[in-house]
């Protein structure tokens, strides 16, 4: 007898979402790309890192194959750290990547840019130790990425699936990822300013969402903590053009424009999120729910899900949206 369940690529997203049971067949919710990708031609752009207050040269450059994303320090002859789980030295405020003398900060939204964008190998120059915060969002490293356009390379790209839940908590703070046939992430946060209170947005990474929902909503801060910040040598860079200013009474916000969505905070929390996972150096099928998170959590859910090995495959992504197991399963 002939199913009456709609194919699961038909089923609305929602559905997924509130279903009796997470969807974790062989097949993907939505089209991705099969093969991995670069960029067409090396970007550049320059500004100044959020923290150091340093003016900073940054370009983004093609790289081959199974390359994964590196970033490489010009003023340090060419020294370069890996965007790997492995590498993160440093989650204060900001997720800074280390090996040896050649440290990266303020990495994520630039990877959550490259995520987004579906670029999968790439090689991020700067000659500075912060990369450049431009305007507190991932836009403007969406729009550049956009508009040299991406390649795609001779090899199959490879995904990392969850198969089990895995859970991450540190007191009442909570991360959870469930199977799921796409990449969706709800998250909460709850502050006690009146401007934010409690904020949630649920998102799924198909098609241009990503650019639409996530990458313009900018990093953000209180006025009341600039001087804390200012005082020990941080956010030095930090200004009205790229961080959303919470005002001193925590019911509006210094910049001029306002605010870029209703729930800004709590999207610019999603882009942290989806900048810091692509450090597991996959793409991943699975599906978040996140509860008041931040850097350090993020680190770690994902060395949850590293120390994981039975909750997780690595699969190749086929035409017509189908997956297979991966020869290999090391991350
Ligand atoms: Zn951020």
């Amino acid at each position: 007898m002939t199913s009456l369940m709609p194919a699961p690529h038909l089923q609305p997203i929602a559905r997924l979402f509130t279903g009796p049971r997470p969807f974790a067949g062989n097949r993907l919710a939505y089209p991705m790309e099969t093969h991995q990708q670069t960029l067409r031609q090396a970007i550049h752009c320059q500004g100044v890192g959020l923290h150091s207050g340093k003016n900073v040269h940054l370009t983004i450059k093609p790289a081959p194959v199974g390359s994964g994303i590196r970033f490489i320090r010009t003023d340090l002859g060419g020294q370069s750290v890996a965007a790997h789980i492995e590498k993160v030295v440093d989650t204060t405020l900001a997720t800074t990547l280390g090996e040896g003398a050649c440290t990266v900060s303020t990495t994520e939204h630039v990877l959550a840019a490259l995520r987004g964008c579906g670029i999968d190998n790439a090689d991020i120059e700067l000659d500075g130790p912060e990369v450049p915060i431009m305007d507190g969002s991932a836009a403007p490293f969406c729009a550049l990425i956009r508009e040299t356009g991406s390649r795609r390379q001779n090899e199959p790209r490879i995904a990392l699936r969850i198969t089990k839940p895995i859970h991450y908590n540190e007191g009442e703070k909570r991360l959870t990822i469930l199977p799921f046939a796409g990449f969706a992430v709800f998250e909460e946060i709850i502050f006690d300013d009146d401007i934010i209170q409690r904020q949630r947005c649920s998102t799924v990474l198909r098609g241009d969402d990503f650019l639409i929902d996530i990458a313009p909503a900018r990093t953000f801060g209180r006025a009341e903590d600039v001087e804390f910040l200012w005082a020990r040598g941080l956010a030095l860079g930090g200004s009205l053009d790229n961080v959303v200013t919470i005002h001193w009474d925590r019911k509006s916000v210094l910049n001029e424009g306002g605010l870029r969505f209703d729930n800004e905070f709590v999207r610019h929390k999603v882009l942290d999120l989806i900048g810091d996972l692509s450090l597991l150096g996959f793409p991943l099928l699975g599906r978040i729910r996140a509860f008041k998170v931040g850097h350090s959590q993020h680190l770690g859910l994902m060395k949850k899900i590293a120390a994981s090995p039975d909750s997780w495959e690595l699969v190749h992504l086929l035409p017509g949206g189908f997956l297979r197991r991966a020869a290999t399963q090391a991350m």
